[in-house]
């Protein structure tokens, strides 16, 4: 078995690498994809998280508000199980472990992203970090 694994019993997503960047997110996209309040996600070097079965999967935009940007959400053809985002310049493969097969027992998120304190959002009192943004230090890597 793979280090990470996740998926539907259709399409398997699976990495042996550790994942690149693991935040909790509040960005109004995800609150709109998901319905949840925050979301755990988790990014993968693009080559890192392999997508068995690929053909398989419908792809529409992630953010419906800007269907041109670069994510776009891949739903399993057969069932509708949400698969990964796929970054169409092929930098990033991006995981919501509660959402696509992941075991609980994922790595739980490092700091809190696009916090928005004027959003009238409660301040995360679990003493990680929260930046406006993704983490400063974080650096997107090269697309293929
Ligand atoms: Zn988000
Ligand atoms: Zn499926």
């Amino acid at each position: 078995m793979a280090k990470y694994e996740g998926g539907c019993e259709h399409i398997r997503t699976s990495s042996e690498s550790e994942p690149i960047d693991n935040h909790t997110c509040h960005c109004s996209v995800c609150k709109r994809v998901t319905g949840q309040e925050t979301t755990h996600v988790v990014f993968f070097n693009h080559g890192d998280l392999s997508v068995e079965n690929d053909s398989n999967l419908n792809r529409m935009p992630f953010n419906d508000q800007n269907p041109d940007g670069p994510l776009e959400l891949c739903v399993c053809a057969d069932c509708g199980t949400p698969i990964m985002l796929d970054d169409k310049q092929s930098r990033i493969r991006v995981v919501v472990p509660n959402l696509m097969g992941y075991s609980e027992d994922f790595p739980s998120a490092s700091y809190h992203a696009f916090f928005d304190a004027a959003s009238g959002s409660e301040q995360p009192s679990d003493g990680l970090p929260s930046y406006d943004a993704l983490r400063p230090d974080f650096v997107w890597p090269e697309g293929s």
